[in-house]
């Protein structure tokens, strides 16, 4: 049989299969993949083959294969510095909520983010929460921000998760795949998904309400099946959207009308800063290069020694 793992509780897996049966699964013995050194074997999102077995009537999988990942998001784990532990797999996108004030939410956030998700190969899509409460000049710079975003090839929408306002569209984006909801503390994310599925209680909501006073909390991704052709991960308490460990030439291939440029800069591990004859300097002399987007990109860079650490989930 083959399913995906809904929820992990330790050494339990619940696996749902294509027609809607789930299954507590266990592992086979010893089960390590290939290339990933993870405290987890199996995480939420995993497409797994498993044999049932049934023993004084009860019925449970054994998970025997795991499928082909097509991405991963990860946390490092305190005590053991080498190794990570997966929180999810197989995201077809997150959406990040951003709002100007209440909180605000600083464009050197949404690009250390946007840069995470690229290494990740997760598509992101920007939500500009909180529409129903701006003044025309708050507008105005989410219409900037937007347009900022939209011409590098990001898909940007104003929304009020409070009045419902283009939830529609989002809801559309989802369909068929599998999401998850990111940003700062109060941005909305528990309102905007109250909203998409009202009868769904994530708990991000218990955590939030409680002002995220658990960094010791021990938490657990989960799968939700919604009420239309959807489904979403929650990562309840979950700081990082894990942690990328990069080398500095590959931070600007990281953003997309950076790396576009590449092959026209002189040398091929430019690192756009000082050297001559570099095509995204000269784009960014040109106003073609938001320089917000180049002030992110410098501080990343001069971020902690050769590698540059993320913690961007929820700070
Ligand atoms: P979370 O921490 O990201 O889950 O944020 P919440 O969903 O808990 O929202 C934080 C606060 O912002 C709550 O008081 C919400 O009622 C409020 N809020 C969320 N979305 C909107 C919105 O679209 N408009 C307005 N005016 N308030 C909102
Ligand atoms: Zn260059």
């Amino acid at each position: 049989m083959t399913g995906i793992v809904y929820k992990s509780t330790g050494s339990w897996y619940t696996v749902k299969t294509p027609s809607g049966e789930t299954y507590d699964c266990r592992i086979k013995g010893k089960f390590r993949l290939k290339g990933i050194k993870s405290t987890n074997p199996i995480a939420v999102g995993d497409e797994v083959d498993f044999e049932v077995e049934t023993l004084d009537n009860v019925t449970t999988g054994v998970i025997h294969h795991i499928h082909y990942r097509k991405n991963y998001i990860v946390r490092k784990s305190v005590n053991l510095s080498k190794q990570t532990h997966i929180i999810a797999s197989n995201i077809d996108q997150v959406f990040l909520l951003i709002t100007i004030n209440n909180p605000p939410t600083l464009t050197s956030f949404i690009d250390r983010f946007l840069v995470t998700a690229e290494a990740y190969a997760i598509k992101t899509v920007l939500l500009f929460n909180k529409i129903d409460v701006y003044d025309e000049e708050t507008i105005l710079e989410v219409r900037y921000l937007a347009s900022i975003y939209r011409a590098i090839g990001y898909e940007c929408i104003g929304i009020s998760a409070e009045t419902g306002k283009n939830v529609d569209k989002v809801k559309a984006l989802m369909l068929g795949k599998v999401s998850m909801f990111a940003g700062h503390s109060g941005v909305g994310k528990s309102t905007l998904v109250n909203a998409i599925e009202p009868t769904l209680d994530l708990k991000t909501k218990a955590i939030s309400s409680q002002h995220m006073q658990g960094q010791h909390t021990t938490t657990f991704a989960e799968m939700f099946d919604l009420s239309f052709d959807a489904r979403i991960i929650d990562t309840p308490g979950i700081k990082g959207f894990g942690v990328v460990d990069m080398e500095k030439v590959e931070i600007g291939d990281y953003f997309p009308e950076f790396f576009a440029l590449k092959q026209d800069c002189k040398f091929n591990n430019c690192l756009h800063v000082e050297e001559p004859k570099c095509a995204v300097k000269a784009a960014l002399d040109r106003d073609e290069i938001a320089f917000s987007r180049y002030r992110s990109y410098l501080q990343i860079l001069e971020g902690e020694d050769e590698h540059y650490r993320t913690d961007i989930w929820d700070k």
